[in-house]
């Protein structure tokens, strides 16, 4: 009997082995269902066995899920890619890209109507013609019955009964996503030639271009127009078939950009003659990576309205139903256009033909639970494995991106003025230890006024502040006392409302004692410091006839409040960094940073960078629609290089500051970078593991192992935890030393490892 191996979302790295049963057809890639331990389980057909296990030792596999079509050849390579990146086990990446498999990979059933042969034709005019109709056309949805011979519910459950009608159950044929009317607007003059650039990557194999557009340069509308590039690149046919797609676009275009959409005959013959219906556009699929999913709303409504038809949104807090059925539209192709978070990058799609990666240099990109990867330089190696186009775009892109196109290794397109600040927005800095705000407040006199003015003009003001709740500590006036969270080496959060405490890290909460817990005096406790709450709280009082809005993040009703901003209902927003991402604001004329220095502390390698992404990106909020639009941060160290960038809107110069400091350092790009994290109750128990572990590093010229030391934040939810950072130079084999190494040096029972190649969290 014919044997092969299995791979199953397990933490393993191997898959097993199992007998494929006389006169089921299985190849590599397919889905099939095989017995594991006491349950079954849904895997992938990986290749043909290599183990010498012996032959009965194999089960059969059970089932063969036939109605979905096989993991492609580059989704199984990404996957082994991935694994082999970051030292997880291979099942876990694959696991990765069947959540819920039970649910996911159930057939969609589809209740249809048939006309039964043997039934007598009616008489009565309205079932005979449902009768006619069926008989003619097959099989048919009751919509479609009811929809092309005008018959009722009524009527069709009548000939139900009455045996004239089967209703029949059947795997869904995948309804293809089509793309019909729409809008494509003007490109300006920046947009065009960005977009002629963009247009030569199509049909051309792997390539990675940044996109590199100042705020509000229209970087989105320009990477709209590739996708319908994209989507029509198969259907290029057309100028061979004469069927029209997109006609009015296509006169726009340059004559050489022209030459570059249309495909060689061979591949436009083979759709010649085929009607545009039959032609779904050769299933191929882009797919749209945000940095956050709960954010996407307006880009759906944007691209909705460009297209004529929706995105399929891939995100987690969709029904079974719903996650089945795109799933399977993603596997089987229907699916055109994928929008969602870094997760929707492990999804098995049938034919991607493009990636967009917008906000390319936003940190959430990095997946720090379970595997930990980059999903933006993933989906560069997912675009290099599927040989397509990959588009990052930014207006302040990441180090490691600006890297690989000086190396040449990436193209840019730059869109917009680049020297130029966030769309004529002036930017002031506040030196708060001079222009101090009142006592009790945080908020200094220079921004209040700022603020008075811009809603006396019936604009609004939008106030930044990367804390949530009322204040990040509480503390006892009388003897000291700091309220610290049971599970976590962290303060606990005051939260206005109940009012209550609460740790962000593991979201213990409790109600605030009246009391002090330590010294029992009553009304001694104090909040320290500001977080959102206290800003609005402030700012409440100071206009009080205002709508004033306030998103920390936890709320339920972000989209509403944000509605709020965008419709002009809301005078004044108030949030965390969930503001700064890709909003649209457009009476927006002030942005005041409560405090810019907040992401400055810590000294975690990519501070700076991340301080300045923030803040530019924050900035590049103001002034979209109105006149001028305004900036003011607030800081303590005006003098700071990082503040005096933002004020000289010198961003290349920050870079390339920011990036020789790293080459001198060796830190990423200019040298790899691994974290150990180990972690466990018994906290001499982690600490001894991780000597241990150092101990036995291997001496390799260009190693460097740097710890163990307490992690920052070295207790999270009862666990100890310390940290061993790895550096090495760029040509080194990083990955083959670590995986001999740890397979030498067993954790003890209760201490668990964690890898993190290209760490960006130190906590
Ligand atoms: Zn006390
Ligand atoms: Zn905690």
């Amino acid at each position: 009997m014919k044997r092969m191996e299995v791979l199953l979302p397990r933490p393993f790295d191997r898959g097993f082995d199992y007998l494929v049963p006389q006169g089921m057809d299985i190849a590599v890639g397919d889905y099939v269902r095989v017995p594991f331990g006491s349950k079954p389980m849904i895997g992938v057909v990986w290749g043909e066995a290599t183990s010498d296990v012996p032959a009965q030792k194999c089960k059969n596999i059970s089932e063969h899920f036939d109605h979905l079509p096989p993991m492609s050849d580059a989704m199984r390579r990404f996957i082994d890619w991935t694994a082999a990146y970051t030292l997880a086990p291979r099942g876990m990446v694959l696991k990765m890209t069947m959540p819920q498999a039970e649910g996911v990979m159930q057939p969609q059933l589809q209740t249809l109507l048939c006309w039964n042969a043997d039934a007598p034709v009616p008489s009565q005019p309205k079932r005979a013609a449902v009768a006619q109709w069926l008989v003619e056309h097959g099989a048919a949805t009751r919509e479609d019955v009811k929809r092309e011979t005008g018959a009722s519910d009524a009527i069709i459950r009548a000939m139900v009964l009455a045996n004239m009608i089967e209703v029949i159950s059947q795997v869904a044929a995948p309804s293809v996503q089509h793309f019909g009317d729409h809008h494509a607007p003007k490109l300006n003059e920046s947009q065009q030639l960005a977009s002629a650039n963009l247009r030569e990557t199509i049909g051309q194999g792997f390539s990675v271009t940044l996109m590199d557009g100042v705020t509000g340069s229209g970087k989105t509308e320009v990477y709209f127009d590739w996708i319908e590039q994209q989507l029509n690149n198969l259907a290029a046919s057309n100028v061979v078939s004469g069927i029209p797609s997109f006609p009015q676009r296509r006169e726009s275009l340059s004559p050489l950009v022209q030459s570059v959409t249309e495909i060689p005959a061979s591949g436009a013959s083979a759709f010649a003659g085929m009607t545009q219906q039959k032609m779904p556009q050769a299933d191929s699929q882009i797919l749209v990576m945000l940095p956050e999913i709960a954010l996407t709303n307006q880009w759906v409504q944007r691209f909705e309205k460009r297209f004529g038809a929706a995105a399929v949104v891939w995100h987690s807090t969709i029904t079974p139903a719903q996650r089945r059925q795109q799933w399977q539209a993603i596997a089987n192709g229907s699916a055109r256009v994928v929008v969602g978070a870094r997760s929707s990058l492990y999804l098995p799609y049938k034919k991607l033909v493009g990636i967009v990666v917008d906000e390319e240099h936003e940190p959430s990109y990095k997946q720090e639970d379970g595997v930990s990867y980059q999903a933006r330089d993933m989906a560069v190696v997912r675009a290099k494995l599927e040989n397509i186009p990959i588009i990052l775009a930014t207006a302040t892109p990441s180090i490691e991106t600006m890297r690989n196109v000086q190396l040449g290794k990436y193209q840019r397109v730059t869109l917009g003025e680049r020297f130029a600040r966030p769309e004529g927005v002036a930017l002031e800095l506040i030196d708060l230890r001079i222009d101090k705000p009142e006592k009790g407040e945080w908020l200094s006199p220079t921004l209040k006024r700022a603020m008075k003015e811009v809603l006396e003009q019936g604009a609004q003001v939008l106030l930044f502040l990367n804390r949530k709740g009322y204040a990040p500590l509480v503390l006892c006036r009388h003897c000291g006392y700091r309220f610290e969270c049971p599970n976590c080496s962290a303060w606990m959060v005051q939260y206005k409302q109940s009012p209550r405490l609460q740790c962000h890290h593991c979201h213990t909460s409790m109600k605030m004692p009246d009391a002090c817990p330590a010294c029992q005096e009553p009304d001694q406790l104090v909040a320290c410091g500001p977080g959102v709450e206290r800003i609005d709280e402030e700012v409440r009082a100071l206009f009080p006839t205002c709508n004033v809005r306030c998103v920390s993040g936890d709320d339920t009703d972000v989209q509403d409040t944000l509605n709020a901003m965008i419709d002009g209902r809301a005078d004044i927003i108030i949030g965390t960094q969930l503001l700064a991402k890709g909003h649209h604001f457009p009476k927006l004329a002030l942005v005041g940073v409560v405090d810019a220095d907040l992401g400055l502390a810590g000294g975690d390698l990519r501070a700076c960078e991340r301080t300045y992404q923030l803040l530019h990106q924050l900035a590049g909020r103001a002034g979209r629609e109105v006149a001028a639009g305004r900036a003011m941060l607030q800081t303590v160290q005006p003098d700071h290089p990082v503040m005096q960038a933002l004020k000289a809107a010198d961003r290349d110069g920050f870079l390339a500051a920011e990036m020789s400091q790293r080459e001198q350092a060796g830190w990423p790009p200019y040298g790899r970078l691994a974290a150990l994290l180990l972690d466990g109750a018994n906290e001499q128990r982690v600490q001894q593991a991780a000597r241990h572990l150092v101990q036995q590093a291997p001496r390799i010229n260009g190693l460097r192992v740097l710890g163990p030391a307490p992690a920052p934040l070295s207790r999270l939810k009862n666990q100890y935890r310390f940290r061993i950072l790895i550096k090495t130079p760029l040509d080194f084999a990083l990955q083959k030393t670590l995986r001999e190494w740890l397979a030498r040096v067993p954790m003890p029972s209760g201490v668990r490892l964690k890898v993190d190649i290209d760490p960006y969290q130190f906590l």
